[in-house]
């Protein structure tokens, strides 16, 4: 399934772990950031590099803080990143964030020509970038992305998987 995600070379496995694994740096301070949010929202935190590799944009869960049913970290993140380059074209940086985004923001992503999405677990429920429907290969979609999935796909799931198990105790 992952293969689905990847574009590129298949060939060359080597350079693509190479690739992953500047991934998974950011991936880890990611979930830091979620552990810390999930103490009041769902935990997820979502970045966005630019070109330099430069982290120009931070965003966490904030619907519920917000009461703001577009508060996803995506969108927060966008709004963030938007307004430090003072433009809504990010087609050459990259979103980094631990939950596959879910349809809206996958369509937000879309809508901003982000160039490249990365993300650790997969939604199968929700997702918008392949774990139920691939808005970015869908014929709708005016602008194609690279979609990388499964980056520490095992932490980022555990974090989200205790989360609920916690939510469902309480109630
Ligand atoms: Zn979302």
């Amino acid at each position: 399934m992952r293969d689905i995600f990847e574009n590129g070379n298949s060939n060359n496995e080597q350079q693509k772990k190479t690739n992953n694994s500047k991934y998974t740096l950011w991936m880890n301070s990611i979930l830091r950031r979620s552990k810390e949010i999930g103490k009041v929202e769902l935990p997820i935190c979502s970045i966005i590099l630019d070109e330099r590799g430069r982290c120009i944009g931070r965003g966490v869960n904030r619907r519920n803080i917000n009461n703001d049913p577009l508060g996803h970290a995506e969108i927060m993140a966008l709004r963030q990143a938007s307004l430090i380059k003072n433009d809504w074209r990010f087609n050459e940086c990259i979103l980094i964030t631990n939950l596959e985004p879910c349809t809206m923001c996958a369509s937000a992503l879309i809508q901003a020509r982000m160039g490249k999405v990365v993300f650790g677990a997969y939604d199968k429920k929700r997702g918008g970038l392949g774990g139920s429907i691939n808005l970015s290969k869908h014929k709708s979609s005016h602008h194609k992305m690279e979609i990388i999935g499964g980056i520490l796909e095992e932490e980022c799931s555990k974090i989200l998987q205790l989360w609920f198990k916690k939510l469902r105790a309480q109630k």
